[in-house]
């Protein structure tokens, strides 16, 4: 038996087709459920399927022993106390790789929509600056080919993301502790100190961590280029927001994109709003409606291996 906690994080839409699960299990799907709901809901269930569910230890414990496996619907899992389930005896597992694709354009689309001053000159125009015809020449505005990409990550999202900007004529710095072979000339592994001082764009793919906590914070944006742009399309607490928004204020770096922010929702007066050189988004990289149909295809895989044991 199954239970999905917080469906209408998943399929917002109703366009989602949910047999490749209910095909293998029994499923009780809910909305949303608070904590308590949680505990009340997990009675007497094998599974229990969440999405960026805070799911901690002091959860965990009051669990029932029916619960055997949690699937995390996402990548990240930082959401929930893995050593908490293993003492219980629980499995968790995740689901990498749906949204790869996805994840990686919007990354490339905020890159290219900063070098492209797309957002500015809309707001400009919306705003009737147009009259002023030489207003829209302000904002930065210019081309990617020869520029170079610093990817902080080089993992399934990160490959992609350096795959799509060599085809855009960029070269590629990249920061992995595991340095591979990134097989293109273009693409040289840095440290990341040289690959903050030399890169025109850096976007982040690495997890989110301990030791990734506020990996950007003001003494890494201050060695980033003053012309150099942020995009982070992978867990809010990578970057220390109110750093940021000083560095962003203070015009130490251009400008930066955020898919994703360190407390998800925003609130309606979170200063990120007050920014004109910052692109908002709310946590969409993997939402892409082809994105969430994998996700419960290999979800699926992932309770048919646990069921054969
Ligand atoms: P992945 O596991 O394939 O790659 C992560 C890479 O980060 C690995 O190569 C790993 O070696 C590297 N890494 C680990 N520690 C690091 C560090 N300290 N500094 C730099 N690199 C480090 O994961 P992925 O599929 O590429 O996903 C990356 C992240 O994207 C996920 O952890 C998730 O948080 C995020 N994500 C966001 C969305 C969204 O909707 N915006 C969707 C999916 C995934």
């Amino acid at each position: 038996k199954t239970v999905i906690l917080n469906l209408a994080k998943l399929n917002y839409d109703h366009k989602i087709d949910l047999s490749p699960i209910s095909a293998l299990t029994t499923v009780t799907a809910y909305d949303s459920s608070n904590p308590e709901e949680i505990i009340e809901r997990l009675q007497g269930q094998d599974i229990a399927i969440t999405k960026e569910l805070p799911v901690g230890r002091d959860l965990i414990e009051q669990f029932p022993p029916s619960v055997k496996l949690i699937c995390e619907a996402g990548t990240g899992f930082n959401n929930i106390d893995l050593a908490a389930a293993r003492e219980k005896g629980i499995t968790v597992c995740n689901v990498p790789g749906y949204s790869t694709e996805g994840v990686a354009h919007l990354a490339i689309t905020f890159i290219l929509n900063h070098s492209s001053s797309l957002s500015r000159q809309q707001i400009m125009l919306s705003q009737k600056n147009y009259i002023n015809f030489t207003t829209h020449l302000t904002v930065p505005h210019f081309e990617v080919n020869g520029k170079t990409l610093g990817v902080i990550g080089g993992g399934a999202i990160g490959r992609e993301v350096m795959k799509v900007a060599v085809a855009l004529g960029m070269n590629v710095l990249v920061y992995d502790p595991m340095p591979r072979d990134w097989g293109n000339p273009r693409i040289q592994s840095a440290s990341l100190e040289d690959l903050l001082r030399q890169s025109d764009f850096v976007t982040l793919h690495c997890p989110l961590m301990p030791e990734t906590r506020h990996l950007i914070n003001k003494e890494r944006l201050s060695l980033m280029k003053p012309t150099a742009y942020l995009v982070n399309t992978s867990r809010g607490p990578l970057v220390k927001e109110t750093d940021l928004i000083e560095a962003l204020q203070q015009g130490k770096i251009a400008g930066a994109a955020l898919d994703v922010q360190e407390v998800e929702p925003l609130s309606p007066d979170s200063p990120l709003f007050t920014l004109d050189n910052l692109v908002l988004t709310p946590h969409i990289g993997w939402q892409r409606l082809e994105s969430r149909q994998r996700l419960f295809q290999l979800m699926a895989g992932n309770i048919e291996a646990f069921l054969k044991g």
